[in-house]
């Protein structure tokens, strides 16, 4: 089977020290690339060398919604790290990669952690036209924002996005969908009725698979990495009553008409 995870944090410090491993198994399940993504300019910036490892490795760089300084936090969200650098800087850092990366991604908007709206709405209003004028698709993270986001997608005329573990109600789901929006399931889709059902709403054509790893495994209190793809493959196949490697092949098909 060709299998792709398009949202993966491999710079994690989970796999320090068993990133070949992690690859060897990720190869061997079939996995032809693993977009991995940047959150800050922090993060960014340590990307490029990760992507030297393997050229299976395919580096995004992002903002992530809560990081900049610009952006206050009503609650302490314990996988964020803030960011020292503005966005603008950012931002400029990501359009000097431009050849460098596949999207930009991590970003969006996130409503859970912080109320602070404006700000985090101004700066995907940049990174959206940053996207148009580099001509990157973006991976999109939508926490009680999908409204908000579909929102300013729609304003910008722009859909060339990957809505990553989305979140929303169905009526949001299936607008996105409409607007030619694609949705990548999380690899918990095994064990997560959110994720079952967007999948029965879905139509196959965008749908795109995702880890998130180290975090969303398919397995409890085991952790996640890119080979756990053809898990998340089989229940897709399944809800859709494909066959896996159909599944698969319609899932590559949309990677490559986002991506490449
Ligand atoms: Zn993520």
């Amino acid at each position: 089977m060709i299998l792709v995870d398009v949202h993966c944090h491999l710079d994690h410090e989970y796999f320090k020290d068993k990133l070949d491993e992690v690859l060897k198994r990720a190869k061997e399940a079939g996995i032809r690339a693993i977009i991995t993504q940047g959150v800050n300019h922090e993060s960014n910036e340590k990307l490029l060398e990760l992507a030297k490892k393997d050229p299976i490795i395919k580096p995004a760089m992002g903002l992530y919604p809560l990081d900049p300084p610009n952006v206050k936090l009503s609650t302490e969200d314990p996988f964020m790290s803030r960011s020292k650098v503005s966005v603008d800087k950012t931002l400029a850092f990501i359009e000097k990669n431009k050849n460098n990366i596949i999207a930009i991604g991590e970003v969006g908007m996130d409503f859970k952690f912080s109320d602070d709206e404006e700000p985090q709405a101004e700066n995907f209003k940049k990174i959206i036209d940053l996207a148009r004028k580099i001509k990157k698709p973006l991976i999109i993270h939508s926490r009680k924002a999908e409204k908000s986001v579909i929102d300013l997608l729609e304003d910008a005329k722009f859909f060339n996005a990957d809505m990553h573990c989305f979140s929303g109600k169905k009526s949001q789901l299936k607008r996105g969908a409409d607007l030619g929006l694609f949705f990548s399931i999380p690899t918990n889709v095994t064990r997560s009725d959110q994720f079952q059902s967007n999948v029965s709403h879905l139509p196959m054509a965008n749908i795109l698979t995702e880890t998130d790893a180290p975090w969303l495994s398919p397995y409890p209190g085991k952790m996640n990495e890119p080979a756990f793809i053809k898990e998340a493959v089989e229940k897709i196949a399944e809800i859709k009553k494909l066959t896996a490697e159909e599944a698969a092949n319609q899932i590559f098909q949309n990677y490559q008409k986002l991506f490449l």
